[in-house]
């Protein structure tokens, strides 16, 4: 018997080839038949006409993990119709968690009011089994988390012994599920490996089968390409395939800079290297405010920069240097979430706006958020121009990325005033830059969603209809959807998406979240 067929949608594969309309059936948690199903029995029929039917969006660059378990309805991925998401990304993942990695990890869990605790992926992936979740789920292993976990936040060169114990938790991790290893290069610790860790690591994946290292670069703007050289030379030296992170450039001064940055992945490329770019549709970053810090400020990790930023000669230092750097950029600069009660007021406004609030100069009301929040606050900053963003998503190597987890659009996952990339990221791209800026044709921006980033993570039956393939579909007007998140009022479900199946179960139907829990967690890429 039959559980759904969808009838007379335009069905887009995943592929890039132009649609087909007819019928497409599921049974269990597989596509069973596509064709003229006219005559067949189903338990639920799904009425496709006028709308498009295509593989579920893959978000190769989300940041869920953990809330995975704490949200698990994850219905800000949802909503948007992503059935996968990759999580672990920028050095930073929920396992192996050994050490000083661990403490923070808790630190985290306790904030959601959390109780489980698990040290390796297995661990994760187990607890994820046991409570379920909305969408399939895959992870990369962090550098900066197996750092964390052998020498704690120290800058400087591991030594052997500590070499070594990295290299076990990166083999652990990736024999437990790791699509690969990510990096983090401007986050404590994440940025104090230098090539030769990186290069160590990323062959520990290849040697475990999962030959990946994704890397958000040790700088995207003044020295983005000697940034891109690193990851490209880490690639060739482990023999792996490199996926470039939310790939920019950033800062005004830098703006142009893609074109550059594409045109030296494509030479990389041509030598053979396997290499790949991810992106989100919108010109503002999310991040840290913490990364306005010079590299001196963060030396010895979390506690000893609060010590520093206290220091009222280093603070003079610091304000007098971030005031010469920044100049007039503190407008540009809003932060987004992070922040405790005392604060929390705070969300929304801009650098100079909070300056302007506490009678002082941008400089020093950063520094003082930063100490009272303890280096936690998020910013988003205004930083890109939309032709570099444009540039990046029509190079055929680039898939999307929301940078962004899943978030509820309430409750204890909805605080402060996130990045709307984490409400709109998919459906933006259709409405923006396929029937706005008209960079690409539907075809191919279904293909950078879906199979795309299957082939490039290895994500066993999924990224295409056909027949066999789990049934991770949306359905959606393509005329009519759109984000209708913004900077200013982010928790804003997306329009257009009328259903979405996830392993042949409806997590979304007529717009509306089912409450189904049918993801899976998908260990190297596959599920048992
Ligand atoms: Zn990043």
């Amino acid at each position: 018997m039959i559980d759904t067929i969808i009838e007379r949608a335009h069905i887009f594969d995943g592929t890039g080839s132009p649609p087909l309309a007819c019928d497409l059936a599921v049974v269990n948690d597989r596509i069973a038949l596509i064709g003229d199903l006219s005559e067949h029995d189903a338990h639920e029929r799904i009425d496709g006409r006028g709308l498009t039917l295509c593989p579920g969006f893959i978000d190769v660059h989300s940041h869920s993990d953990e809330l995975w378990l704490i949200n698990p309805r994850c219905e800000g991925k949802i909503l948007q119709g992503v059935t996968t998401e990759i999580g672990g990304n920028c050095g930073s993942s929920v396992a192996p968690l050994r050490g000083l990695a661990f403490e923070r990890k808790q630190e985290e869990l306790a904030r959601y009011g959390y109780g489980e605790q698990w040290n390796d992926l297995d661990g994760f992936f187990t607890l994820i089994e046991r409570n379920g979740v909305a969408l399939n789920v895959a992870t990369l292993i962090g550098l900066g988390t197996t750092r964390r976990g052998v020498r704690a936040d120290r800058e400087g060169k591991l030594d052997r012994r500590e070499s070594e114990a990295q290299c076990a938790l990166v083999r652990e991790g990736v024999e437990q599920g790791g699509l690969g290893v990510s990096s983090g290069l401007i986050y404590v610790p994440s940025r104090y490996a230098d090539l030769d860790e990186l290069v160590a690591c990323a062959r520990q994946a290849r040697d475990a089968g999962q030959p990946r290292y994704v890397s958000h670069l040790r700088d995207e703007g003044d020295a983005l390409f000697e940034a891109l050289d690193e990851a490209l030379e880490v690639g060739r030296r482990a023999e792996v395939a490199v996926q470039c992170s939310h790939h920019k450039a950033s800062g005004k001064k830098n703006w142009g800079k893609a074109h550059d940055s594409l045109r030296a992945i494509d030479r990389a490329r041509a030598s053979g290297l396997t290499v790949h770019a991810d992106a989100y549709p919108y010109t503002a970053m999310w991040t840290d405010l913490a990364t306005i810090l010079p590299k001196e400020a963060l030396f010895g990790g979390r506690e000893e920069t609060l010590t520093r930023l206290q220091d009222p000669e280093i603070a003079a230092g610091l304000v007098f240097r971030l005031e010469l750097e920044r100049a007039d950029t503190w407008r540009d600069i809003t932060i987004a979430g992070g922040l405790s009660e005392r604060n929390a007021r705070l969300a929304g406004l801009r650098m100079d706006e909070i300056a302007r609030t506490w009678n002082t100069h941008p400089a020093r009301a950063a520094l003082r958020l930063l100490i009272e929040e303890r280096l936690e606050p998020q910013a988003l900053f205004f930083s890109m121009h939309e032709d570099d963003v444009n540039a990046v998503l029509s190079a055929s190597f680039t898939c999307i990325g929301s940078d962004a987890s899943a978030r509820a659009l309430s409750g204890v996952t909805a605080q402060g005033v996130p990045h709307p990339r984490t409400y709109g990221t998919f459906p933006r791209i259709f409405s923006r830059f396929v029937r706005g800026r008209k960079t690409f044709e539907i075809a191919e921006a279904i293909r950078r969603m879906t199979s795309l980033p299957a082939d490039i993570f290895g994500l066993a039956n999924r990224g295409r209809i056909r027949i066999g393939a789990y049934a991770d579909l949306v359905l959606f007007d393509a005329e009519r959807i759109a984000d209708t998140a913004t900077y200013e009022r982010p928790f804003s479900a997306p329009v257009g998406i009328k259903s979405v199946l996830v392993n042949g179960k409806a997590v979304v139907h007529n717009g509306a979240i089912t409450g189904a829990l049918p993801g899976r967690a998908l260990r190297g890429g596959c599920c048992i």
